[in-house]
């Protein structure tokens, strides 16, 4: 906190006509650090909790999308009911629900089923939502149709939903993960900024059905999703070929590069820094593995920043089958990424909302003025932000190389940074030193018209 101390220090020690124009060559500002409230937050985060979870959720057999909802011990009814329980036992806080849907045969599923999402709502003083999520879906695709193989896999298996799929870290892992993140943001005391959803999906082997479905709504309802963290597959360390790595984690998220995805990809890698410092985020800068998917490009299909997580070493050969037991997840691993999300999804739930860089037509909001040669860069203002810090980079870097502060003001300009070399971005930082996701200017696509030949 001293260091976030010190910068609210330093931008009221600003005089706001001194921030307007300010050569490139100014001195960079400190970055924020450690909040003592999130790093609260992060350590009670429990491994045998996470590893308890992960044993349950295996224990009801199968928790397929089509498997039996009758029984009170195993299938998908079972578990989906035991998940909501649990939510609600955690903390009084949590407002939690089904998210029904009846959805018709299409794809993999063979025919009409009820699905239904298991949703905690941790509510904000604002509406804009953070969504941490897992999907607790299991399937076992049957012999012989590993997950090695996913690619070449059929459109419509014929397999059978009541078959053994216990599903321990794909992805009981990740819904642990959700549960327990639920728990700790409910329990912590904070009163957060943004509104937290903890999102437990059904359907994402028949094809990231609960999480579209519900992404459908939202976009329909034009709801503000912020963030949105997919957890699929991130309690193992043993890859198939026996190579461990306990220490990093994937983070996957969708282009071009200067995307909100990518922003919040950036972002998690930051906030890993601050609060998890034991491990690293590996940002991949593609949407997944090859031609596997999950609940994340469900969000960016609408237009939300979402990213996936996914463990550094799979073993491909213990997925989509009855293999998938809990020995295959190590809690101390899974506890480390739980950390990872909780740390920056918190971040970001006290900082204020990125500011805009695009206008009313989507161009965006940078000129060459005054001189012709400067970078003039404006922003449309972000509700609660106290100051903005102005990121560059040059045009062939592929992150972030400088950044100052300024003022609580709409436009800055850097003088002699040519636009044509360099990449620029804005954060806005709140009150009390948090920062948001940082919006780029991207240059849009210039398609080139059909040429009309005459006779
Ligand atoms: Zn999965």
């Amino acid at each position: 906190m001293k260091d976030l101390a010190r910068i609210v220090t330093f931008l009221f020690a600003l005089a706001p006509s001194a921030l307007f124009v300010v050569a490139a060559q100014a001195q960079t500002a400190p970055k924020p650090t450690a909040d003592e409230r999130i790093q609260r937050l992060v350590s009670s985060i429990s491994e045998e909790r996470l590893q308890s979870i992960v044993v349950k959720l295996a224990s009801f057999g199968t928790r397929n999308t089509l498997s039996d909802t009758t029984s009170p011990t195993r299938g998908i009814g079972a578990a989906r009911q035991w998940i909501f329980d649990e939510l609600k036992r955690s903390s009084p806080k949590l407002q939690v629900s089904f998210d029904t849907y009846q959805i018709a045969p299409q794809g993999r599923i063979p025919r009409t089923v009820e699905l239904r999402n298991v949703i905690a709502i941790l509510p904000g003083r604002t509406d804009r939502r953070i969504y941490i999520t897992g999907h607790y879906d299991s399937v076992n695709l049957g012999p012989g149709v590993s997950a090695a193989l996913a690619t070449a896999a059929p459109a419509t298996p014929e397999f059978d939903g009541n078959a053994n799929a216990p599903g321990a870290d794909d992805d009981a892992s990740g819904v642990a993960l959700t549960m327990e993140l639920a728990r700790v943001f409910a329990n912590s005391g904070i009163n957060f900024d943004a509104t937290m959803v903890f999102a437990c999906w059904a359907g994402e082997e028949q094809g990231l059905i609960g999480s579209s479905a519900d992404a459908q709504k939202l976009a329909a309802e034009k709801a503000v999703v912020e963030a949105m963290l997919s957890n699929d597959i991130v309690g193992g360390i043993r890859g198939g070929d026996g190579v461990i790595d306990a220490a990093t984690v994937r983070v996957y998220s969708v282009g071009p590069d200067d995307s909100m995805s990518r922003a919040l990809a950036r972002y998690i890698q930051w906030a890993a820094g601050v609060y998890v410092p034991s491990q690293r985020v590996r940002l991949m800068a593609r949407e997944d593995r090859f031609g596997r998917g999950s609940d994340h490009s469900s969000f960016t299909t609408q237009g939300y920043p979402a990213v996936v997580f996914r463990e550094s070493k799979e073993n491909l050969a213990r997925q989509h089958s009855a293999d998938d037991t809990p020995d295959g997840v190590n809690a101390a691993y899974l506890t480390q990424n739980t950390r990872i999300n909780g740390g920056a999804a918190a971040s970001l739930a006290l900082a204020p909302p990125a500011p805009k860089v695009i206008g009313d037509r989507g161009q965006p909001l940078i000129a060459r003025d005054p001189s012709g040669y400067d970078a003039s860069l404006r922003w449309a203002d972000s509700p609660a932000a106290v100051a903005y810090r102005v990121y560059w980079r040059d045009a062939s870097s592929i992150d972030w190389q400088h950044d100052q502060i300024v003022a609580n003001v709409t436009h800055f300009v850097l003088q002699g940074v040519s636009i044509d070399d360099f990449v620029f971005g804005v954060a806005a930082i709140g009150p009390d030193g948090h920062e948001s996701l940082i919006s780029a200017y991207v240059s849009p696509e210039r398609p080139v018209p059909p040429v009309k030949f005459g006779q």
